[in-house]
């Protein structure tokens, strides 16, 4: 019997980081054990290559990761046999983009700046200390989370009828508006689903194995397409917005609890099994 390999991918904000916080301490056990287990965990998120490799870090993680939702994935060398085709070696990674660079959508947005400007604020324009007020990060996080290379977050001032106005007219010069947490990004045609698709095929290619299942978690619309892409859907609970809606309904989930604490509850109910067996297993040894 060939046992099936789960690769889980994440989303950081309002899932394995709580929504305030920024911490992912209720998460901290099932990560280890996920470890132990060897089930890889892919962060997908809308942060930057520096917030990144600071949070893979603390969280222990040695696995690829898709940054800028979904416009790039950094893989450490040596994760696979070889190197993916259409990758690009970048440090001690293997890169493989999906975007155009953020100076392309900056140009696109300096455009429209006469009609728009006055409504919004992007990051490029905001001093790290702004920064740091309106996400909560610290002055070093929030220097990390300015350093971005593919897309332009802003933050919406005005009404809701200029927005729209302002995101038809993005559209039609070739640019994706999608809605985070906090901000409105906008980038090329990426998305979180199109990078775990990709990235998954990787990793079936290396486990030479078509068992290989995705199971996805985030909280947000940016995740949408992860969610959707994904073989089981995993919805975690917002203390800020509802669930946003999502077209499947077979394998799909939604946490009792918000943040980290629902990522850690639908992944002990989704792996227990898995779980308990890698444990047994370690304290065989
Ligand atoms: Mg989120």
């Amino acid at each position: 019997m060939t046992t099936k390999k789960a690769i889980i991918f994440s989303d950081l904000d309002g899932t394995l980081l709580d929504h305030y916080s920024y911490q992912s301490t209720a998460a901290e056990l099932t990560l280890q054990q996920l470890r132990n287990a060897n089930i890889p965990v892919i962060l997908n998120t809308s942060k930057t290559f520096a917030e990144l490799e600071v949070i893979h870090a603390e969280l222990k993680l040695d696995t690829p990761f898709i940054i800028e939702n979904g416009a790039a994935i950094f893989i450490p060398i040596n994760t696979f046999n070889s190197q993916p085709e259409d990758t690009e070696i970048i440090g001690n990674y293997w890169v493989k983009s999906f975007s155009l660079p953020r100076q392309h959508w900056l140009n696109l947005l300096s455009e429209l700046s006469a009609e728009f400007s006055q409504f919004y604020r992007g990051f490029s324009s905001l001093s790290v200390a702004e920064l740091s007020d309106i996400t909560g990060l610290d002055l070093a996080q929030a220097e990390r989370a300015k350093q971005r290379q593919y897309g332009e977050p802003i933050q919406w001032l005005g009404d809701k009828v200029t927005k729209k106005a302002f995101i038809e007219q993005l559209v039609e010069l070739g640019a994706s508006v999608v809605h985070g947490g906090r901000f409105i990004h906008i980038e090329g045609f990426c998305d979180k689903g199109q990078a775990l698709i990709w990235l998954t095929e990787q990793y079936r290619e290396y486990y030479n194995s078509s068992s290989v299942y995705t199971i996805a978690l985030g909280d947000g619309e940016n995740d949408t397409p992860m969610l959707e892409a994904a073989d089981i859907a995993v919805q975690i609970r917002s203390p800020v917005h509802d669930f946003p809606t999502l077209y499947r309904q077979y394998k799909t989930s939604q946490s009792r609890l918000y943040g980290p604490q629902g990522w850690a509850e639908s992944i002990q109910q989704l792996l227990a099994e898995q779980l308990l067996a890698a444990q047994q297993g370690s304290h065989s040894i």
